[in-house]
């Protein structure tokens, strides 16, 4: 069996005993099960492990399901998970943060979550769709008027992002207080390596479409903005892209002030830097890091789909 095709997108929580024996075998892996007895697959395995791990795809685009419906629903599911795990990961601050999904059909309107639901209660069905002037076209409930005013300039400003992710995470805004762009200093962290921005002004809420239009200007092509004072936020071809890179964000924002709370933090070459970023700024590896918390989380909050 072939443990690295079965659970390269397994939560280790998920993974029992049973799993280990049951003979099943990832078709991506299949190659490598030849009918050889358990005991002589180490050998195999090992060699296999190392010839058949792909090279990382590194222009392969998002899946996009077969129709306009389709993928609309996948990207509602994505949205309204996307929302718990941020809840999970405490980056919920009362009515603040929002992440928007850009409609399939109409790529001027957008899906996003409604005012003051607790992001670890919503659901698909409460999520609401606006158009290019922030008027609620689908759904019952009031929309963050915040929500509009940031992520409608970026999903004007970027046709190639789909979804824009934006929390008021601790991390995050402790990080922008200091008004400077993240480091490399750990590998994840070079997800963000030339390709972040320090959105460096702050005049309080967000709520005219201007400060919007400067913070899209300011993100240009980049993966990600350090709002100073504020909070951070990612962008993504997929919802799961979005979220995945503003977790592993704030995660690099903890790690930074940890590091330089305990010392100073030794630099990565370029070089290092470098090869970090194309390994861990893959946007493939965003996305299955994303789906096995998104399986997860569907088993354990089923309702989430409603
Ligand atoms: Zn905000």
């Amino acid at each position: 069996m072939c443990l690295l095709g079965k659970y390269q997108c397994v939560d280790f929580r998920h993974i029992s005993w049973g799993d280990l024996l049951d003979g099943q075998m990832s078709p991506r892996h299949a190659s490598c099960h030849t009918g050889t007895a358990l005991a002589g697959e180490e050998t195999m395995m090992t060699k296999a492990t190392v010839e058949e791990v792909p090279e990382l795809d590194l222009e392969a685009l998002p899946e996009r399901q077969e129709s306009a419906t389709a993928e609309r629903a996948y990207r509602k599911r994505q949205l309204a998970v996307a929302f718990r795990l941020f809840a999970r990961y405490g980056f919920d601050e009362g009515v603040a943060g929002h992440i928007t999904a850009r409609d399939p059909e109409f790529p001027n309107r957008f899906w996003v979550n409604p005012y003051a639901v607790h992001f670890s209660r919503i659901k698909v069905s409460d999520l609401l769709l606006l158009d290019e002037n922030g008027k609620v076209v689908e759904g019952t409930r009031r929309s963050n008027k915040a929500a509009f005013s940031i992520h409608s300039t970026i999903h004007e400003a970027r046709e190639d992002v789909v979804a824009v992710a934006h929390a008021h995470s601790i991390h995050g805004r402790a990080w922008s207080a200091l008004s400077r762009p993240l480091d490399p200093i750990i590998q994840e962290a070079c997800a963000f390596h030339n390709d972040h921005v320090l959105f460096d002004e702050y005049k309080g809420l967000v709520l005219e479409r201007d400060e919007g239009v400067r913070i899209a200007a300011r993100l240009g092509s980049k993966r990600a903005a350090i709002l100073r004072h504020h909070g951070l936020l990612t962008v993504g071809r997929t919802v799961g892209e979005a979220a995945w890179w503003f977790i592993t964000m704030d995660r690099a924002c903890q790690m930074q002030l940890l590091a330089e709370a305990a010392g100073t933090p030794r630099l990565m070459t370029e070089e290092e830097a470098t090869l970090a970023a194309r390994q861990f700024g893959n946007a493939n590896m965003a996305r299955n890091n994303f789906q096995l918390m998104e399986e997860l989380l569907i088993e354990q909050e089923p309702d989430v789909l409603d």
